[in-house]
């Protein structure tokens, strides 16, 4: 196959990882890269609770794309719209268009709302830098109202914050809440008490983290139980509306936040050609798609239809594997070789559960507390990609030992 034109959209982890070894692979001089993306940044994802709930400065938890391709490499903002296999080219929604001889998906996820009533509509969610920033004004907005309120139900209802979804961002999200409201925002407003504020983690699972050893599962739930934080397990969210959710069994729950973080479901764009399941574009065991070998799909969008294959967890560990995976394929493809099965090497699952406390699970080690919290922070620090940002944000970690989180309203 002559491959001149590589295009990826998607500048997450999946495709960044696949432009990155592309170009460490010494690709033949005129094939020429192009890398797509909505935004003009990539995002640290795992650090966004931390960002919603003034722990982190948000520019440093994103890089921006220009920076990371090199030399004569293409980078383009835009939004896919459709994709024309036939053609070979992609189509964006300002109506450019793009050619490519091998195109590389890498488009993420988006939240999932289970068809709830209301809940897209009156929810927060946390999937991207905006969302990041405006849970953190909306909770900064809320103590502020609160603070004036002498309704004592009114003051309740801005006090109680709500987050659907028991898995990692539920659970992490709950750690840092309890550590801005808890240490920062009621010290901030002398008639707000520790004891008017309720953060409730609602989850349809019967216990948090999943996919942690039970005894991890155990941990978490009773280290959020002691940083303040009301854990409902086992109970379905059947409805969202402005004052707050509504239970399976009918009863409510008042609160003027509801974050969802449960579910989710794949980007949308047109391509009448590729086969969808649960929600994820299939792909053979090398990620190509079936229907199209110039089509690759990594990370969270992509699903490997075989029957004996695990169905990877959506993470950015499993994205970033892929998008090397599928960098090595590629080059198989450009020099008439094999192309190789993925197989996904778990190296870990690590949760932060607030200030100095964690759960991590590396091999058949487990650990808590401190050391599974440092753990946390180092590697994460060192999964970023440009040292200007692991310098920054080490600043900003060394910083919050000593003061407040920041409360100003951007
Ligand atoms: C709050 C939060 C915390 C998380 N914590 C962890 C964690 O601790 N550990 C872990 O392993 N995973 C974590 N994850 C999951 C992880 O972020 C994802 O699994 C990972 O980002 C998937 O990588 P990806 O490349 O598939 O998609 P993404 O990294 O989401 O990248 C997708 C890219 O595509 C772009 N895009 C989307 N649609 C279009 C379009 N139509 N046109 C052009 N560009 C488009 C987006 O702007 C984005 O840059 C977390 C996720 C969230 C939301």
């Amino acid at each position: 196959m002559s491959i001149k034109n590589i295009v990826i959209v998607g500048g997450g982890f999946g495709g960044i990882y696949t432009y990155k070894t592309l170009r460490s692979l010494s690709l033949p001089r005129d094939v020429k890269l192009t890398l797509i993306d909505q935004k003009n940044h990539f995002l640290f994802t795992p650090l966004l609770p931390e960002v919603a709930m003034g722990g982190l400065d948000q520019h440093n938890v994103v890089e921006p794309l220009r920076e990371i391709i090199q030399g004569r490499d293409t980078f383009v903002q835009g939004t896919l719209k459709q994709i024309s296999e036939t053609e070979k080219k992609i189509i964006l929604e300002d109506g450019s268009e793009i050619s490519f001889d091998v195109l590389i998906l890498g488009l993420g996820a988006k939240t999932f709302f289970f068809n709830t009533p209301g809940a897209e509509e009156f929810s927060f969610t946390l999937k991207s830098l905006d969302d990041a920033v405006v849970l953190r004004n909306h909770t900064i907005d809320i103590f502020e109202e609160a603070s004036r309120e002498n309704n004592s139900q009114l003051k309740e209802k801005l006090l109680r914050f709500v987050i659907v979804g028991g898995g990692p961002t539920g659970v992490e999200l709950a750690g840092e809440a309890a550590d801005f409201m808890f240490s920062t925002l009621d010290k901030l407003h002398n008639n707000i008490h520790k004891k008017e504020i309720d953060i409730v983690l609602v989850n349809a699972a019967p216990k948090l983290v999943g996919m942690f050893q039970e005894k991890l599962q155990s941990y978490a739930q009773l280290a959020l139980r002691k940083v303040g934080v009301r854990v409902l397990n086992g109970v379905m969210v059947t409805g969202v509306d402005a004052e707050g959710i509504v239970f399976k069994d009918g009863t409510r729950l008042d609160s003027k936040t509801v974050v969802w973080a449960a579910g989710v479901s794949p980007q949308s764009f047109v391509c009448e050609t590729l086969r969808f399941d649960k929600g994820r574009v299939c792909v053979n065991e090398s990620l190509q798609t079936k229907e199209h070998k110039n089509i690759f799909v990594v990370g969270d969008m992509s699903f490997i239809e075989n029957p004996e294959a695990k169905i990877y967890p959506q993470t950015a560990q499993v994205a970033k594997q892929q998008g090397i995976h599928t960098a090595h394929n590629i080059k198989n493809l450009i020099t008439d070789k094999n192309l190789l099965p993925f197989v996904y090497k778990e190296k870990g699952l690590l949760a932060s559960l607030g200030r100095f406390d964690a759960i991590a699970q590396i091999k058949n080690f487990t650990f808590t507390g401190f050391f599974a919290w440092f753990l946390w922070r180092t590697i994460y620090l060192f999964n970023f990609a440009s040292w200007k940002k692991r310098l920054r944000i080490l600043s900003d970690w060394t910083l919050g030992f000593f003061t407040k989180r920041d409360t100003s309203r951007l």
